[in-house]
């Protein structure tokens, strides 16, 4: 709060005269909002992400999405480690936050800028980018990152949220843009070339699944223990719970693309899922 408040003084940014645009449903992109906005000040939002934030302020989210991981081999004490400082329930705002929703290609005009809202689902179910077609400026939230390649995570079978990505990265790939300004790291200029690589580096990823799947049938931590992650730690077990969990849940993203493409199936097995391809079953 002090960093960001002080941050938007250098700006001169009038808290007073401030509306709020939420790119996603995830803590630190919205956290400080509803502590920030003074009275009347609209709070706006995809209909699906402001949905997201309120349902995990509400009772049962986080134990549905604990019970989702234990199923799929996330280990009970990992799990214990992991919600006793989970960012995204530290930091979480309290009660429920009343958005203005945006929907695919509403404007907002401020000042000099006319702003076109695309709808870009993998992140999040409902994240939401900002594009000004004028000064050529894309704000990108966490759809495109440069330094860091964006966590594409799934907690739950209702979606397919690696597909969705793949389909935003090609939404976005023709806007004519100058300045991408993303949600962390380095701003950059040239979206097309990134698409490029972060299309290539999901391709990659989904390879390296399928020949992990090669030694046999496994659960979505036991995939994820053997992918290639680049956080700066020695071995799995010693990445922070946090971070296994992004991995477990970017994993989970890779083996669902691949099951609704129809090169990995699934066995519910005593214990939990499994996963596996031909050559596991061989
Ligand atoms: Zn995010």
């Amino acid at each position: 709060m002090t960093a960001l408040v002080s941050g938007l003084r250098e700006c001169g940014v009038d808290l007073r005269r401030t509306e709020f645009f939420i790119t996603h449903a995830h803590v630190d992109h919205f956290g400080l909002a509803s502590t920030l906005a003074t009275d009347g000040a609209r709070i706006y939002s995809s209909q699906a992400d402001a949905a997201e934030i309120n349902a995990a302020a509400a009772p049962g989210y986080w134990e549905r999405e604990a019970n989702f991981a234990r199923m799929r081999g996330f280990p009970e004490e990992e799990l214990k480690k992991l919600f006793a400082n989970h960012p995204a329930r530290t930091y979480m705002s309290e009660g429920p936050i009343s958005f203005s929703i945006l929907k695919d290609g509403d404007k907002i005009s401020i000042g000099d800028y006319l702003f076109k809202c695309i709808e870009t689902p993998g992140h999040t179910e409902g994240h939401i980018c900002l594009y000004e077609p004028n000064k050529k400026i894309f704000i990108c939230g966490d759809h495109m990152l440069i330094d860091i390649t964006p966590n594409i995570l799934l907690l739950s079978d209702a979606r397919n949220s690696l597909k969705e990505y793949l389909v935003s990265l090609d939404k976005v790939y023709d806007l004519e843009v100058e300045l991408v300004l993303p949600g962390h790291g380095s701003i950059f200029r040239d979206q097309k070339e990134r698409i490029r690589e972060l299309k290539q580096h999901h391709q990659i990823r989904l390879e390296e699944v399928i020949s992990i799947l090669g030694k046999g049938k496994q659960n979505v931590f036991q995939i994820a223990s053997q992918m290639t992650w680049d956080i700066g730690c020695k071995s799995w077990d010693s990445f922070p719970p946090a971070q296994k969990w992004f991995a477990f849940g970017e994993a989970m993203a890779h083996l669902k693309y691949l099951e609704e493409e129809g090169k990995v199936g699934r066995e519910t097995q005593e214990q939990g899922i499994v996963f596996f391809t031909e050559v596991s079953n061989a």
